[in-house]
């Protein structure tokens, strides 16, 4: 038996940055997972660090998008009729607690969040040997109509509040932060002070790479086999059994399923998101993501050449692929940017689990001592991840994160 004093369950970017900080704070750490690190969500997102993302995922209002959606034509989401009819309750909930005064406490939560989110990431990647991963270019939202620009006002608005640079350009000015778009027809929203990576799944690689070499102990294991003993937990796995006083579950959107083993249920819907990489035609070429917003979906330079991620899909996790988006937002592409061929392989798909209030659960279990949790990150785990590692961190080494812990706190949702 190996004992230790954490145990972390899951290693996608939450959870190897969780190890890499409980490491940091002189803990010993078992790091779990069914497979390598961070092939999951963390491995095919859109690698976007936002400075900007002041809202809450919002859902279409206009009948035409509506009817898209209902009839299985939208390239921006696209729902399985049963999985939506058990997302209502998640729904519901959703619509009761977006109030104005709930988006303003998220605006307000979510600006601390992502001018620190910035800084955690590269305090890891100086550790980790990743800088080279990260660029300072910003990111574009480029936008095909005055309805769809106009929707967006309230993330400017709060940019202004918040002093938030962003710059609106059209046509030829897009073309001066982006010369490879076809532009003649788009209105653009440039956000200079976000960041973005050249490759997500090497980042979190490369964090998992530091970890091992400050002696972090990694094992693929599975996560249900966890047992509760009288003083901690237990874990088997093929090489190994460990102990552990205290264990994080950050099992991405296989959490609240986890969670429901100790009689926690988290409200927890689970969308499925696809990406493909395509070669750029000669002249074309990214330097910063770029989010069609009337689609949905963004198109990110990568090492592997340009990732195309589509929006959101409603289904259930397990039911097979369905990459009807990526064909829909390849050919929606087409019109705005020379795709050139695709690079060959499988369409990638991964999960993202979303709480009604579009923020991660970060903190104790109230049920069960020694039991902490960091997930619910939705669309932005990627850039959050690191910041929920180092908060969740400290709770447990009883520092205070300097953060406003009510809004992400598991007794929201247990209380
Ligand atoms: C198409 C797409 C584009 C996105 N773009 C962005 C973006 O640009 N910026 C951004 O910030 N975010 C983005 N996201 C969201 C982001 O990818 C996720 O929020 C983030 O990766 C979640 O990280 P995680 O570590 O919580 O989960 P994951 O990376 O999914 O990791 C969970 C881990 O748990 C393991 N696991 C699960 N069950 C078990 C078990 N029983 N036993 C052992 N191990 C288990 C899995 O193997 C996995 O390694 C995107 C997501 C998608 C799908």
């Amino acid at each position: 038996m190996h004992q230790v004093d954490v145990i972390v369950l899951g290693a996608g970017i939450v959870g190897v940055s969780t190890a890499v900080h409980l490491r940091q704070r002189g803990l010993s750490v078992a790091l779990i997972d069914r497979r390598h690190p961070g092939e999951e969500a963390s491995h095919g997102n859109a690698g976007l660090i936002g400075r900007n993302g002041f809202c809450p995922i919002s859902l279409p209002k206009r009948g035409a998008d509506l009817l898209d959606i209902a009839l299985k034509q939208s390239t921006a989401i696209h729902c399985d009729y049963g999985a939506l009819l058990r997302a209502v309750p998640w729904l519901r909930r959703y619509l009761r607690g977006n109030g104005h005064q709930a988006i303003q406490r998220y605006a307000r939560v979510m600006d601390r969040f992502r001018e620190l989110a910035v800084k955690e990431h590269y305090h890891l990647a100086a550790k980790a040997n990743a800088d080279r991963f990260y660029r300072k270019s910003g990111w574009l939202q480029v936008y095909r109509s005055e309805a769809s620009y106009r929707a967006d006002e309230r993330e400017r608005h709060y940019a202004r509040i918040f002093g938030i640079d962003y710059r609106e350009l059209s046509g030829g000015d897009l073309n001066t932060v982006e010369p490879g778009l076809k532009a003649e027809n788009l209105t653009g929203v440039f956000w200079p002070e976000s960041e973005s990576v050249s490759n997500p799944a090497a980042v979190v690689e490369a964090f998992w790479r530091y970890f091992i070499q400050e002696d972090g102990l990694f094992l693929n294991g599975d996560a249900f086999a966890l047992e509760q003993r009288r003083l901690g937990w237990r874990i088997s796995t093929a090489r190994k059994s460990v102990a552990g006083r205290q264990v994080v579950v950050a099992l991405g959107s296989w959490t609240a399923a986890f969670a429901e083993r100790f009689r926690e249920y988290y409200p927890m819907v689970i969308t499925r998101g696809y990406n493909g990489h395509f070669r750029p035609r000669s002249g074309g070429s990214l330097s910063r993501p770029v989010m069609d917003v009337d689609h949905g979906y963004m198109l990110a330079p990568m090492e592997g050449g340009i990732r195309l991620t589509t929006g959101f899909e409603i289904a259930d996790r397990d039911s097979p692929a369905n990459p009807i988006q990526l064909d829909r937002a390849k050919a929606r592409a087409a019109a705005i940017f020379p795709l050139g061929s695709p690079v060959p392989g499988e369409p990638w798909m991964g999960t993202r689990g979303h709480l009604p209030d579009s923020l991660p659960v970060v903190g104790a279990s109230p049920s069960r001592p020694g039991l902490w949790y960091n997930f619910g990150h939705g669309p932005h785990g990627f850039a959050l991840g690191p910041l929920t590692a180092r908060i969740l961190a400290d709770l447990i080494v009883d520092r205070d994160p300097g953060v406003d812990m009510a809004a992400i706190s598991p007794l929201r949702y247990l209380a």
